[in-house]
This record gives structure tokens, C-alpha cells and sequence, in this order.
């Protein structure tokens, strides 16, 4: 199992703070990993910091705004300082939107949700592309996309158009930065029981929806994540770049 050791690693993890981004940092961190978690909220990110080094070694709260471009080359920075050097990026960080078209849809409501689910990609990839490439020693990029990039499932267009350009995204990038052995990857969940999805899944009747189309017949948890980010982060999977893992309990192949 020496292929998913983690030991000696960093990993940041935007939106690491609550629900899946956690769940991705607290597997990390008990694989070996030093871990910086990059959200907005400064209590959560310390509550989530106490949980992380539960389970693992020394983890790090950044406050960060992953639209904001000075705030991302902040938390580069701060997280630099304090580890050292960064291997592996988890771009996580998301948010939902209203599912009403076009009412409700104004240009703010779009930019909202593009802005943190697709720009905010671009700008921490770009930070974590940076330095992996002037450290020589390669990396791991994995990007949180969603089932719904294939398949829309009634779901908000902004959300659905900003997940399938994150899918292009990782595989753009898993072409530009291949030469460098960095590595780029999607990471697609499906239902997952988090604070965004809790909407849906309260709702009797969307939760009827979705659940008689899930084979495995029950949501997802934070801790379903915590294999799948070891895996994309280690060794275990240095020959698979540009690729999606899909972890959504068979609800896009049904
Ligand atoms: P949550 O709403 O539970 O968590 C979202 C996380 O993103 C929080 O940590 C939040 O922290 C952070 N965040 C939001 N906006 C920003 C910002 N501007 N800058 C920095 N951090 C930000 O969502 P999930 O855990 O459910 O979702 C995580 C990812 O998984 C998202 O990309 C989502 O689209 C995707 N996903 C989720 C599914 C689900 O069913 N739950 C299904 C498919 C995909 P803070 O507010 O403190 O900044």
C-alpha cells in the first residue's frame, strides 16, 4: 500500500471546510498528507482544522476567496510559508444556484455561480500550476466537477454549464501541464448529503427522484470521498491524467 502513502506530501483543498472538500482533506491528512484548507469562513475553518488533526498531522486555515486573485496568491503564499512546497491541489471549492430559467436568471445570478465554480478553478489551478512547475518535481490537480456535466437532471444551467466546462478544463490543463508531470484530473460526485445539496435531498419528492435513479440506493457522505482523493493525489495513480473518476453511486450509469 506503499503507492498511496502520502507522507512528506501537502495538499491544499479549497472549500475544504465543510461537506465534500472535508471529507477530500481528511482523507489526505490520515494518509499522511499535511493539509491547507482554503474557504471564506474563519470558524469553520478552525472547526475544521481541530477535525482534520484528528485524524492526521499539523493542517493549516486559510482564509481565502477563490474569485478574488489576490486572495488566492495570499493563500499561496501563507500556505507556502508555513509547509514549505504544495504536491497536490484539490480546486473543490463550489456553489449552487436557483433552478428557475429565465425568471430569477439575471446576469449577477449567472456570475455568481460561474464565477466560484469555474473562475475560481482557473485562478487556484493557475497559483498550484505555478509553483508545481517552477519546483520541478510534478504534482496532482484534481478539479470537483459534478455527474451533472453529463447529464442535467432538471439542475440550474449555470451550475450544469460551469461543471461541464470544469470537465474541459481538467483535460485542457491535463494537456498543458503533462510535460511538466503534473497531472490533471476531475473528480465527478454525484448526490452527495452536504449543506448544497440538502434542498434536494430534504424535498420528498426530488429525493424520490433521485434516489429510485442511484443503484447503490443511498446518498452520498463526505467520507465516500476520502479513498477517491488518496488515490488522485498518490501514486497510486500516476499514469492517469485528463481522465473523470466518477463517484456517484451509479446514478449516471443508470
Ligand atoms: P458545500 O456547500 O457543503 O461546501 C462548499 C464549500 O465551498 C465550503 O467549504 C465553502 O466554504 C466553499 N466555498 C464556497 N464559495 C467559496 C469561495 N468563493 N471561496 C472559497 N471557498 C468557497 O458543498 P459540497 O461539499 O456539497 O460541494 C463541494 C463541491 O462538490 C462543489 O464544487 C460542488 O459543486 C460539488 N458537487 C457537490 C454535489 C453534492 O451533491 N453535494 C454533487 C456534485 C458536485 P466558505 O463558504 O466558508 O467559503
Amino acid at each position: 500500500m506503499e503507492a498511496f502513502d502520502l507522507s512528506g506530501q501537502v495538499s491544499v483543498v479549497t472549500g475544504g471546510n465543510r461537506g465534500i472538500g472535508l471529507g477530500i482533506a481528511r482523507g489526505l491528512a490520515r494518509a499522511g498528507a499535511q493539509v491547507a484548507i482554503w474557504s471564506r469562513a474563519a470558524n469553520r475553518n478552525q472547526a475544521a482544522v481541530a477535525e482534520i488533526e484528528d485524524v492526521g498531522g499539523p493542517a493549516l486555515a486559510v482564509s481565502c476567496d477563490v474569485t478574488d486573485e489576490a486572495s488566492v496568491t495570499d493563500a499561496m503564499e501563507e500556505t507556502l510559508a508555513a509547509f514549505g512546497h504544495v504536491d497536490s491541489l484539490f480546486a473543490n471549492a463550489g456553489t449552487s444556484g436557483v433552478a428557475k430559467f429565465p425568471s430569477d436568471f439575471d446576469l449577477d445570478e449567472w456570475h455568481r455561480v460561474v464565477d466560484v465554480n469555474l473562475t475560481g478553478v482557473f485562478l487556484t489551478t493557475r497559483a498550484a500550476a505555478d509553483h508545481l512547475i517552477e519546483r520541478g518535481q510534478g504534482g496532482s490537480i484534481v478539479l470537483t466537477g459534478s455527474v451533472v456535466a453529463r447529464m442535467s437532471l432538471g439542475l440550474a444551467p449555470h451550475y450544469t454549464a460551469s461543471k461541464g466546462a470544469v470537465l474541459s478544463l481538467g483535460r485542457a490543463l491535463a494537456n498543458r501541464l503533462g510535460r511538466h508531470g503534473i497531472r490533471v484530473n476531475v473528480l465527478s460526485p454525484g448526490w452527495v448529503e452536504t449543506e448544497m445539496a440538502e434542498g434536494v435531498i430534504s424535498d420528498e419528492r426530488s429525493a424520490g427522484f433521485f434516489m429510485a435513479r442511484t443503484p447503490l440506493r443511498r446518498w452520498g457522505t463526505a467520507e465516500d470521498f476520502e479513498g477517491p482523493a488518496v488515490f488522485l493525489a498518490s501514486s497510486a495513480s500516476q499514469f492517469m491524467t485528463g481522465a473523470e473518476l466518477v463517484v456517484d453511486g451509479g446514478i449516471s450509469s443508470a
